[in-house]
């Protein structure tokens, strides 16, 4: 039997990871953060000092890496190890924000990591988490979602995030950053972050995060009940 997967979209900060990691533990089902394989191939190319306007040269990064995500019990849920070194503490530094989006919207980087993303998801019973999840990656997934909440309480949520890791950012920074990289995400000509027909909006501003899992995990849980 094969088990459904769980498409959620949304943009920077909208608690996305986070439900959908607590959703996959409620659920037995396997949690895919595609965030963090765009930022992945971001700190390659920091890494690597490559140019961020070089298509060519970002697509070769993507193409020619062994990158491996293994579930974990870690914060974040799971491990990213990129040409066999663990980078996963890496991932979510203030360079990788800035940079993430402009190495994210190039079309060759594009195609190599949902090729990936959809091998994954092949045999089913999965939550991936990304931009273009419900209207590229898995379209037939089960259910598809678009968490999104206002800027400002996103922008909130990514400070204090930003502050326990001891960053020194102000709350207006991190606002700026986050219309900046929402803007690039949902206007570029590949695969743009939008709420297509058919996905259903949850806004989660002003509600826990276990609030928002309680509502997606009962709904789930009918259509499990429904297959098994
Ligand atoms: O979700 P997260 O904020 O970690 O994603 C980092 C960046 O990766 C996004 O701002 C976006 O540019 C890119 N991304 C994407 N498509 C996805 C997942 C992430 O373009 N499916």
């Amino acid at each position: 039997m094969k088990l459904p997967n769980i498409a959620i979209d949304g943009p920077a900060a909208s608690g996305k990871t986070t439900v959908a990691r607590l959703l996959a533990r409620r659920l037995g089902l396997v949690f895919l953060d595609t965030g963090a394989m765009y930022r992945a191939v971001a700190w390659l190319a920091l890494k690597n000092s490559a140019d961020l306007s070089n298509d060519g040269a970002l697509t070769d990064l993507a193409e020619n890496c062994d990158m491996r995500i293994k579930p974990d019990d870690g914060e974040l849920g799971y491990a990213l190890e990129l040409n066999g070194l663990d980078i996963t503490a890496r991932l979510h530094e203030p360079r990788i924000d800035q940079n993430v989006s402009a190495v994210a919207k190039v079309s060759g980087v594009r195609r190599n990591l949902v090729q990936r993303q959809q091998k994954m998801a092949e045999n089913g019973g999965v939550i991936m988490v990304g931009r273009d999840i419900t209207t590229v990656v898995m379209p037939e997934a089960e259910f598809r979602y678009y968490l999104d909440a206002s800027v400002e309480e996103r922008a909130r949520r990514r400070y204090l995030e930003l502050q326990q890791q001891g960053e020194s950012i102000t709350e207006a920074e991190v606002l700026e950053q986050l219309k900046e990289r929402d803007y690039i995400d949902s206007h570029r000509s590949d695969s743009p972050l939008y709420l297509a027909e058919g996905v259903r909006r949850f806004d989660s501003t002003g509600k826990t995060i276990d609030e928002v899992v309680e509502g997606l995990s009962q709904e789930c849980l009918q259509l499990l009940k429904g297959i098994g």
